[in-house]
Order: structure tokens, then C-alpha cells, then sequence
């Protein structure tokens, strides 16, 4: 039986320790502040929005939303994000992704201030990430690495395979992997004989986008499994990228969905704009 990796109690520690240097912070006389804006009402992203300002609201950081409707332009939007990057007292800029189609993605990302970009998207911190540079670094990989840390699983050394290599969530966790001195391997849609190269893997992290794919044939025995992916299915259920059912007996630890990566990726969010702060 695999140890669980339990998110929930892990982000809870995050956002506690936070809780206590943000109030340092105030009775410094400083306030953290996080700015984050919706273009559209996609439900998903409503609700991810509004689980942020949340998590503001309990680790005590100032939170102010910008709802603005489907039709703004890209322009209007840029406006906003400068005007921001220039607010000396808006410490943290999120834009939600995605955003509506006449809005290039890119732009955006690039628009917002380096020192502002708690979701550490901008090619800057990407690229600070790559040479070892201070910098923000991606929430969910970086909340990986928290989980690891934290359950007491050593990652140096270690055989790390990443199955995934987006720029949100397989390209920095590789990097991250690397430089907590795990040898590295990234597999993607390409990649021969997916099955063997997962199963030398030490710590297993799936980050593919599609339920269930992952199952105990890919898995080493005693290895430790962290699943990135959320589906949910016709019945409202949610589930993974990793077949938990199957892995869990053979795996040394695992991440559950829901309850392991996704609690963690806004608890790295609060952290990154605690740190933009200090
Ligand atoms: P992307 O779709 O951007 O990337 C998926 C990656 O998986 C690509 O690199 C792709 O390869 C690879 N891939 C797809 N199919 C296969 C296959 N059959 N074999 C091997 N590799 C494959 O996804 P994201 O990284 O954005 O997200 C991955 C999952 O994580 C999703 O389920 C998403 O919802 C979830 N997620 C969860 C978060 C959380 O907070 N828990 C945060 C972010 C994402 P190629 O590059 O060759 O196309």
C-alpha cells in the first residue's frame, strides 16, 4: 500500500506559514497585494478566480479583482496590466488563462512586470528558472517540489521522469527536478516506449491531460507517483491522469485527485506573492 500524499494538509501547512509572515508583514506596516484579472465568464475560470481570492482572504493578503467583460481588447487590456506594473502598492498581477480568442496569450504573459508575475509565466522567470536565477517559478511544479520535500521523499540523485512538457507544468518541473539534483528524463507524445522509460523512474510525475493513461504497467514498484492531471467525468467525478486504482498498491507513494497537486499549485500562487513583497 502506497503512503498518500496529501495535498490538502500540505497547502494548509503553506498557507499558515504564510498566514504568519504576512501578519509580520502588516505590523511592518507593509500589505501584500494581489491583482487579478478575468476577461469573459468562463465558469472554470470563474471558479478557480474565485478560489484565489479566497486563499487571499485567509493568509490575509489584499486581493482586487478586475472582472472585465469578453469584448475588451487586447489593447485595453494591456492598458490595465501597465497601469498596474507601475502601482507600487499592487505587489502580485495574475491574469487568468485562458483568455478569449481575439486576445493573444503571449502579449499578455510579456506584458506583465518580471517582478510582478506571481505565476511565473513570463520568459524572464522561465528563463532565470533555466539558469538557476532568483525568480517566480510556475505554481503547480513548484508545488510538486513542495510535496516531495515535505513527505520526506529525497529527490537527489533520483531517477525522475516528467511525462508532459508544457510550459506550465512539464518544462519547469524538469528544471525544478534538476536543479534539486534528480536526473531528469521529459517524455511527450513522441517519446518510444513510454512504458519503459516510466518504469525507471524513482518519482513518476504525469502531467499528460488525458484520464487514467498512467497505470500500474508503467510503474515501478515502491516508486513514488505524482499525477497533475483533473478530469472530470459525466457523473461529475473527478480522477486523474493515473490510474489510481491500479497504481496505488504497487506504488511507494502517490498523489490522490482530488486532494494531492491541486490545492497546491494556489498555495505556491499565495507564496509567490508573499515573496514578490520581501
Ligand atoms: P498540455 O496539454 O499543455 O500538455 C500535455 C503534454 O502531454 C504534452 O507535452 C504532450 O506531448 C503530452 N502527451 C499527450 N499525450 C501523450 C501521450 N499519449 N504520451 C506521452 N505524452 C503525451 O497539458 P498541461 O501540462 O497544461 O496539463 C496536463 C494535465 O494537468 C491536464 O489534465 C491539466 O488539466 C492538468 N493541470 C493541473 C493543474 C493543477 O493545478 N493540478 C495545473 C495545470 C494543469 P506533446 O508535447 O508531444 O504534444
Amino acid at each position: 500500500m502506497a503512503n498518500i500524499i496529501d495535498g490538502k494538509v500540505i497547502s494548509k501547512q503553506i498557507k499558515d506559514e504564510l498566514k504568519e509572515q504576512v501578519a509580520c508583514l502588516n505590523r511592518d506596516g507593509k500589505e501584500v497585494c494581489l491583482a487579478v484579472i478575468q476577461v469573459g465568464n468562463d465558469p472554470a475560470s470563474t471558479v478557480y478566480v474565485g478560489n484565489k481570492k479566497k486563499a487571499c482572504e485567509y493568509i490575509g493578503i489584499k486581493s482586487l479583482a478586475y472582472e472585465l467583460p469578453e469584448k475588451t481588447t487586447e489593447a485595453e487590456l494591456i492598458e490595465l496590466i501597465e497601469k498596474l506594473n507601475k502601482d507600487d502598492n499592487v505587489h502580485g498581477i495574475l491574469v487568468q488563462l485562458p483568455v478569449p480568442k481575439h486576445i493573444n496569450e503571449e502579449t499578455i504573459i510579456n506584458a506583465i512586470s518580471p517582478s510582478k508575475d506571481v505565476d511565473g509565466f513570463h520568459p524572464s522567470s522561465v528563463g532565470a528558472l533555466s539558469i538557476g536565477k532568483k525568480g517566480f517559478v510556475s505554481c503547480t511544479p513548484a508545488g510538486i517540489i513542495q510535496l516531495l520535500k515535505r513527505s520526506g521523499i529525497e529527490i537527489s540523485g533520483k531517477e525522475c521522469v516528467v511525462v508532459g512538457r508544457s510550459n506550465i507544468v512539464g518544462k519547469p518541473m524538469a528544471m525544478l527536478l534538476l536543479r534539486e539534483n534528480g536526473t531528469v528524463t521529459v517524455c511527450h507524445s513522441k517519446t518510444k516506449d513510454l512504458k519503459e522509460v516510466c518504469k525507471r523512474a524513482d518519482i513518476l510525475v504525469v502531467a499528460i491531460g488525458r484520464p487514467k493513461m498512467i497505470d500500474a504497467s508503467y510503474v515501478k514498484e515502491g516508486a513514488t507517483v505524482i499525477d497533475v492531471g483533473i478530469h472530470r467525468n459525466e457523473n461529475g467525478k473527478l480522477c486523474g491522469d493515473v490510474d489510481y486504482e491500479s497504481v496505488e498498491p504497487v506504488a511507494g507513494a502517490i498523489t490522490p485527485v482530488p486532494g494531492g497537486v491541486g490545492p497546491m499549485t494556489i498555495a505556491m500562487l499565495m507564496n509567490n506573492c508573499v515573496e514578490a513583497v520581501l
